[in-house]
């Protein structure tokens, strides 16, 4: 199973835009590009919604089968380890191993040892091609990638190899993430966490490095655009020089986590890969669950009154629903209006307000941040919420492939400056 060279990752947290989402895909192609869908949904997202993997592949069939989608599409259990990963074994064909939570245990001396032995012939200067800087591999240096990855990589192994177990080789596509890390990892620390993957012979088709800078939930990237830039470029002329090297997939490709929402980094990522002829797989991360809120909000009535229930009981629910993000969000509680300002907003306010786009002056990345963190309030709702996106899903769908298409898919595949 070879994934493709441009892959798109659709969270659906309520599992009801499935098709609305492929449609951006269908217009892309029109617009011509190919792009295949890769539906992912975490184990910490199935247990805050309480819905389950099976879900996630019906949702992806029927989508599928409605809109007689012919390429490919993917499932992807996301963020998985070895505790989790079971019961995703039926229903998913991708699989992200997350190991971030084992960089910097100690391996054993013995693999450590051998681990050095096998990286010793790269020892002195290290010129990728494609990277300005040559690197001086140390001693010290090597041991520095033993100690923080060496262990967490081992690991991804015994994930992988548990996944053929079950499913058999060649069968799904395996991506390793790191990017739940403390800290980013530079390309040459890429570099060996590839020869690593290598060494247990994991099939990679995608590796989610964590990036310099903060790629926070649902806004634009903050950090120094010409630095990622850089980097970005950097790790693509890494991942070309680790495939020849290590012999790994040849359509090993980078994969961007929570890359919705980063339109400062889209020209730059664009350009990179138009220039290296890269792949790259993007992973949203959960807002179009946002342009639901949006769609009901646009549709005034009935759907305006939940979309500003949703944001009260945010609102009064702060600590309680940020602290699982508190890393991934950076949200002023004093810019964040009061419930009973928005109880007076017409439909334009609110919408205009929360959606992504940085030239109105009425959007807040600190009220979109907060109706973000905020799907749990709506998952409670539960038919309610539910019954309002049947009510109003001509607006809702509308927001959800427009947000795709024309914010996301046309600047970072296509080149084309968003409107
Ligand atoms: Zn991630």
């Amino acid at each position: 199973m070879n994934l493709e060279k441009y892959s798109i990752g659709i969270g659906d947290r309520f599992g009801r835009e499935g098709v609305a989402q492929l449609r951006a895909l269908v217009e892309a192609k029109k617009l011509g590009v190919d792009i295949v869908p890769v539906w992912n949904k975490s184990n910490r997202e199935h247990t805050l919604i309480g819905t389950s993997p099976g879900n996630v592949r019906v949702e992806a069939d029927a989508a599928v089968r409605e809109l007689s989608w012919r390429a490919s599409y993917y499932v992807d259990a996301d963020h998985i380890g070895l505790a989790t990963v079971d019961k995703f074994i039926a229903s998913s064909d991708f699989y992200t191993i997350d190991v971030a939570d084992y960089i910097g245990k100690p391996a054993t001396r013995e693999s450590t040892d051998a681990f050095l032995r096998d990286m010793a012939k790269f020892k002195g200067t290290l010129q990728i091609p494609g990277v300005d800087a040559a690197v001086e591999v140390t001693d010290a240096l090597l041991m520095e990638v033993a100690r923080k990855y060496l262990y967490a990589l081992e690991e991804a192994g015994k994930v992988y190899r548990h996944i053929v177990e079950k499913k058999g080789e060649n069968s799904f596509v395996a991506e390793v993430s790191v990017d739940e890390a403390d800290k980013p990892q530079n390309p040459i620390e890429l570099f060996f966490i590839l020869a690593g993957i290598a060494r247990e012979k994991i099939a990679i088709q995608t590796i989610a490095p964590k990036f310099t800078g903060s790629f926070l939930k649902g806004i634009d990237y903050v950090g120094d655009i010409r630095q990622f830039a850089r980097e970005f470029e950097d790790d693509i002329s890494v991942i070309a020089f680790a495939v020849k090297t290590f012999n790994l997939p040849e359509n090993l490709k980078l994969s961007v986590h929570s890359g919705s929402d980063k339109f400062s980094l889209y020209p730059v990522m664009h350009a990179a890969i138009a220039r290296c002829k890269a792949g790259l797989h993007l992973k949203t991360a959960g807002t179009t669950w946002l342009e639901e809120v949006i769609g009901l909000a646009a549709s005034g009535n009935d759907g305006l009154e939940i979309a500003k229930e949703i944001y009260a009981a945010a609102f009064n629910r702060f600590d309680e629903l940020a602290k699982p993000y508190l890393p991934v969000i950076q949200i002023d509680r004093t810019k964040l209006p009061e419930p009973r300002e928005v109880a007076k907003w017409d439909e334009r306010q609110f919408v205009e307000t929360l959606r992504h786009n940085q030239s109105s002056r009425m959007y807040s990345i600190h009220f979109r941040q907060l109706v973000h963190i905020g799907f749990r309030i709506a998952a409670e709702m539960g038919e309610k919420y539910n019954q309002r996106l049947t009510e109003y899903r001509a607006e809702i769908e509308k927001n959800v492939t427009e947000n795709l298409l024309v914010r996301h898919i046309r600047p970072l595949f296509l080149g084309q400056a968003a409107d």
